[in-house]
């Protein structure tokens, strides 16, 4: 299999990264602390096995019980527990495409079978995407024997376009699925909205989250789940025993408990999201109504606009963005949000090559 590729890291080179949806700024000084506190006391002993301390504190801020939370090793670890948890070998993943490409990788490291649902132009879902599997599928079956739809992976907002479906219009969508349903809210602190409620009255509902984003800590592997708790019962059994460590732990907990940095960073996120857009419309491109903290760009005249070339001559000049090509689909360019400054800069450079064509 060829294996899931993330985002360039770039070592030693000095770029700045417009490219993984990264936070600019830096986490809050209670994470800091709450790490120092932690090497304080000691890195022998193992840590609290489902990370309890994070549980509450995340309970607490979604009106739940601790027991509705599972902490993971990053989000990517929580899609990889459900995955191994709802999908066996030979089972069927439905996805919408394109969005992230993780998840038929971990379908295929699961002997899993996956079907790629592709959305409509305008951004929203064929219907469907909300029905048992047609072994007459129009889209993409990796083996059309497989008809046993087990698990559905749904991003909202979704990347790479951050655009969204109404939370409000998903539960009536779903009736007809006869599957538990993933929404992947990696990005819904730049959102106005959430599934959070649909997880509380509905079982089919699951939810998502990372710290990588919203809480600008990638570099210390940090998502969790938010499900009914019979659910998250079982998901433990599946879980590496201790998947998530010491501080990552202690970290995210003092991270989710400072909810005025936030607010405060997510306010400054927004503001720079409405410059980015509104400057890339006014040089021509395409950008669908972003609810996350990056924007989808796509040139419409492709004859004499290339993204692969802009994307490169960012790069020679020190700016890293996301060139995407989705198979089936087409291309274009995925520009995470940075502060007003790199955000500007990196777009006096795509003015700059655009006016040289
Ligand atoms: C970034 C991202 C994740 C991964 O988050 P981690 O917690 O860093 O593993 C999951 N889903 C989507 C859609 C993402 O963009």
């Amino acid at each position: 299999m060829g294996g899931y590729v993330p985002g360039e890291q770039p070592r030693g080179k000095k770029l700045l990264k417009l490219n993984t949806n990264e936070n600019p700024y830096r986490a809050s000084d209670h994470v800091y602390e709450a790490i120092r506190k932690v090497m304080e006391a000691g890195l022998s002993r193992y840590p609290n096995p489902f990370g309890e301390s994070f549980r509450e504190a995340a309970a607490k801020l979604y009106g739940v019980e601790p027991d509705w939370i599972l902490c993971g090793n990053g989000s990517d670890d929580i899609l990889t527990i459900l995955t191994r948890t709802f999908v066996g070998s030979g089972e069927l993943l439905r996805l919408a495409h394109p969005s992230y490409i993780l998840y038929r990788s971990l379908a295929e490291l699961q002997g899993a079978c996956s079907e790629e649902v592709y959305f409509n132009r305008d951004w929203t879902l064929p219907e469907y995407f909300w029905n048992p599997v047609d072994p007459k599928s129009p889209y993409h079956l990796s083996n059309p024997q497989s008809t046993k739809l087990k698990l559905v992976f749904l991003p909202n907002p979704n990347s790479p376009t951050g655009t969204m479906i109404p939370p409000s219009d998903l539960e009536k969508y779903a009736e007809k699925l006869p599957c538990p349903l993933l929404i992947d809210e990696a990005y819904a602190d730049f959102a106005g909205t959430n599934c959070i409620d649909l997880v509380k009255r509905n079982p089919k509902f699951m939810v998502s989250r990372t710290m990588s984003k919203s809480y600008a800590l990638a570099g210390l592997r940090f998502g969790f789940l938010i499900a009914q708790p019979q659910i998250v019962e079982q998901l433990i059994k599946v879980k590496d025993s201790y998947n998530c460590d010491s501080m990552a732990i202690a970290a995210a907990t003092a991270a989710i408990e400072d909810q005025e940095w936030l607010k405060q960073t997510t306010a400054k996120i927004l503001s720079t999201r409405r410059r980015l857009a509104d400057r890339m419309r006014a040089l021509g491109f395409e950008v669908p109504e972003s609810s996350a903290n990056f924007t989808w760009n796509v040139h419409p005249d492709a004859n004499r606009v290339s993204h692969k070339a802009i994307a490169d001559y960012l790069k020679e000049n020190g700016y890293l963005v996301r060139y995407m090509n989705y198979q089936g689909w087409g291309d274009g360019l995925r520009i995470s949000v940075g502060t007003d400054e790199q955000t500007d800069r990196c777009l006096d450079l795509v003015e700059e090559y655009i006016r040289k064509l």
